[in-house]
This record gives C-alpha cells, sequence and structure tokens, in this order.
C-alpha cells in the first residue's frame, strides 16, 4: 500500500491535518488505538477572550478567521450542525472586576466580543452579587460528534485502522518512511499526551493537564448561555448542562476521579443554587506544553517525521491554524513561525 502519508491519532490535531490532505488530494491511513480522549470529552468553547483577566488569547482573531470557516465545511459535508453560537456570561467576583471588564472591553481586538455594559439582571437559580460581563460571537463546537463522524466516513472509506502504531516498527528511509506492508512520503504524529510514548518526539516538553467534567440535569435552571464562574455550566439542551472543568498536573490516567467530582460539585455549589443530579461524569488529558504554544515542525534529523500537537486548552480555535501551517511547511517549504515550531525546543 502507497499513500501520501501516515497519520497518528484522530483527535482535533489530526482531523485539522486530515482536512488539508483531502483538501489537497493526498492519499493517507490513519491509526487511531483511542488510547487518549481529549477532543471526544472536550467542552469545545471557542472564546478570544481569557476570563480570568480579560486579555486576548494569542492569535485569537486569526485563528478563528481560519476555524470557523473548518467547521462549516464539516458541518456541509456530513448535513449536520456542529457549531452551536453561545453567548458566555462571566460572573464578577468584585467591583474591581467589573472596572476591570470596562478597561478590557477598549481592546481594539476584543469589541466585536465584549459587550461594554454591566448586567444586573436575575436569572433563578445562579447567585451573582456583582452581575454579570457578556461575551458574544463566542461558541461550541460539538467535538464528540465531529469526531464520532468522520471516523464513521474514514471507516467507510477503509482509511483509519483501529490499532495502536507501534514505533519500533517504524522505518525510515531518505525519501520515505515504511510500517508494515505501508509506504508513505511522510508520517504525521498527532497522538495528543500519547506523545509522552513517541521515542522520536517525546523529548518534547508536554505538560499533560488532567481535566473532568461533568454532566448535570437541572430542571429549574433556566439559561441559554453559557456561565463561567468557579467553572463553566454549558447548556447542551433540555435543561442538560456541561460543569468544567478540573486541571490537575499530576494524574496521569485519563479516569474520572473521587478528588475531581467533588471539586466540581462544590465549585458549581458556590454560585449556582438550583437543585441537579450528575449523569455523567468525563475525563481527558490536555496536551499542554510551558509556553502555551502548539508543537508543530518535523524531526530534527529525519524531515519526513512530523508533529502536530501541544494543543492545550484551547484545540478547537488553534488546530486548523496549526494543522495549515504544519502543511504548507511540508508541502511547500514554507517556514513557521518561530512561536508554534519545535525548533525553539531544539
Ligand atoms: C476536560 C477538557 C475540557 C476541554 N475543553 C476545551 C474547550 O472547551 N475548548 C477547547 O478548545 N479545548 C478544550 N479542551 C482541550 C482540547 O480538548 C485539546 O486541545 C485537543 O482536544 C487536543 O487534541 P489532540 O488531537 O492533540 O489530542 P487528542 O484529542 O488526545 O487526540 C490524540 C489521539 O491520538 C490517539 N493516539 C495516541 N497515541 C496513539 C498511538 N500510538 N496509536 C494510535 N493512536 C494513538 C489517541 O487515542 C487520540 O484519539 C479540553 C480538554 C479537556 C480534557
Amino acid at each position: 500500500m502507497q499513500v501520501d502519508y501516515i497519520i497518528v491519532g484522530l483527535g482535533l490535531a489530526g482531523l485539522a491535518f486530515i482536512k488539508e490532505l483531502d483538501v489537497n488530494n493526498k492519499s493517507y491511513i490513519v491509526f487511531e488505538d483511542n488510547s487518549q480522549n481529549s477532543s471526544v470529552v472536550a467542552g469545545g468553547m471557542y472564546n478570544p477572550v481569557i476570563l480570568k483577566r480579560f486579555t486576548a488569547v494569542w492569535n485569537a482573531v486569526d485563528q478563528l478567521d481560519l476555524a470557523l470557516p473548518f467547521y462549516k465545511a464539516f458541518e456541509k459535508q456530513f448535513n449536520k450542525k456542529y457549531n452551536y453560537s453561545l453567548d458566555i456570561y462571566r460572573i464578577f467576583k468584585s467591583v474591581e472586576e467589573q472596572n476591570n471588564w470596562f478597561e478590557a472591553c477598549d481592546n481594539p481586538l476584543l469589541t466585536k466580543y465584549m459587550i461594554p455594559k454591566l448586567i444586573t439582571k436575575n436569572f433563578e437559580g445562579i447567585r451573582a452579587k456583582y452581575g454579570y460581563g457578556k461575551l458574544t460571537n463566542t461558541g461550541r463546537i460539538d467535538t464528540k460528534a465531529l469526531l464520532e463522524d468522520y471516523r464513521n466516513y474514514l471507516s467507510a472509506k477503509k482509511l483509519i485502522r483501529y490499532e495502536s502504531f507501534k514505533y519500533s516498527e517504524l522505518e525510515i528511509y531518505d525519501k520515505n518512511v515504511s510500517y508494515q506492508e505501508i509506504s508513505a512520503l511522510k508520517i504525521v504524529f498527532c497522538e495528543g499526551f500519547g506523545l509522552k510514548k513517541n521515542p522520536f518526539f517525546k523529548y518534547l516538553p508536554m505538560q499533560e493537564a488532567k481535566g473532568e467534567l461533568l454532566t448535570i440535569h437541572a430542571p429549574d435552571l433556566n439559561v441559554n448561555f453559557l456561565i463561567k464562574a468557579a467553572v463553566f455550566v454549558l447548556p447542551l439542551g433540555n435543561n442538560f448542562f456541561k460543569v468544567g472543568a478540573t486541571f490537575n498536573w499530576k494524574d496521569k490516567t485519563k479516569f474520572p476521579s473521587k478528588e475531581g467530582k467533588q471539586e466540581l460539585k462544590t465549585k458549581l455549589e458556590s454560585f449556582v443554587t438550583a437543585p441537579y443530579k450528575i449523569v455523567e461524569h468525563i475525563a481527558g488529558i490536555r496536551p499542554t506544553v510551558k509556553d502555551r504554544r502548539p508543537l508543530v515542525g518535523t524531526h530534527a534529523k529525519y524531515q519526513n517525521l512530523a508533529i502536530l500537537n501541544g494543543l492545550g486548552t484551547r484545540g478547537v480555535m488553534i488546530a486548523p491554524m496549526a494543522a495549515k501551517a504544519l502543511y504548507k511547511h511540508l508541502e511547500n517549504g514554507s517556514a513557521l513561525d518561530k512561536e508554534i515550531s519545535i525548533a525553539r525546543f531544539q
């Protein structure tokens, strides 16, 4: 079997790179072993404002310019909705925070998103003594549904193998690589936290950040926007909400924990007074990097081995931009932005 690319891992990183391959009529085969699930459990939010400090996310506007049409193309391809517009209401903790909000609204990068008004309306079941700041033009991608649909699509075309990629069986030559009976011009590794097992790239400084999420049913909570305070409460419809997420820098498993659940409940109850029932508890590991930038580039010695990883806490927005940059680098020799290139760690 001869292909242009082997792709290892089908989370948001793999999906974004495959999209580049599809658009450019390149052939590929994908390996996926379900050892990680960050993209499947993700809240899926896109929002260009850091909600702690009210500053702009790195390159957010450019990222969104690419990301929104990227997800729209899948909606067209599968005739299904994945992108749900969702305003965000940030609960203020103090008068000082209210003032910071108004200052931040002057940032020309953020005027499209931050509403320069204090929302004081009372919503039943929510405690917000200092009111809310509202963000608009934000939303959620149903990453789970999108990835499921894409996997089915690849399965039907026999372009995906549900098995672990065995690094020791990869043979590397000057102009191609071979793996079992497959010969490919290049291989792109998109394993998320699975990177830790990759002998070619595991030297890169990935700081895994485990996150846990609850799904709750709260019949008396009637809001159609995302509430952000100690945790976020994201409406899924019919009074179901996702609540998350925790950050744990020590636990390297993708399994939900008792401590994670308790933390989410405590934080949720600090501002939601409506009764609720937990219907699901999930976890995953965010592949984050110390400098909060993606890991993109080729191996220092083997130019036909590439990596697309380090999407961190914002894979929904970053993946399409990082994938496009990698594709142009591999196919056209375009230089990678120093901020995302793995050359910064060599
Ligand atoms: C709780 C939580 C909430 C989040 N919320 C948001 C959010 O609201 N908005 C946002 O933008 N981001 C969010 N994120 C972050 C986002 O999920 C990540 O940035 C993104 O999903 C990372 O994608 P990835 O493809 O790099 O990794 P992954 O999704 O982990 O995908 C890697 C894939 O590679 C496969 N794999 C690994 N090793 C091998 C191997 N040897 N052989 C075959 N397959 C292999 C794995 O099974 C996996 O499917 C959240 C993450 C978590 C955990």
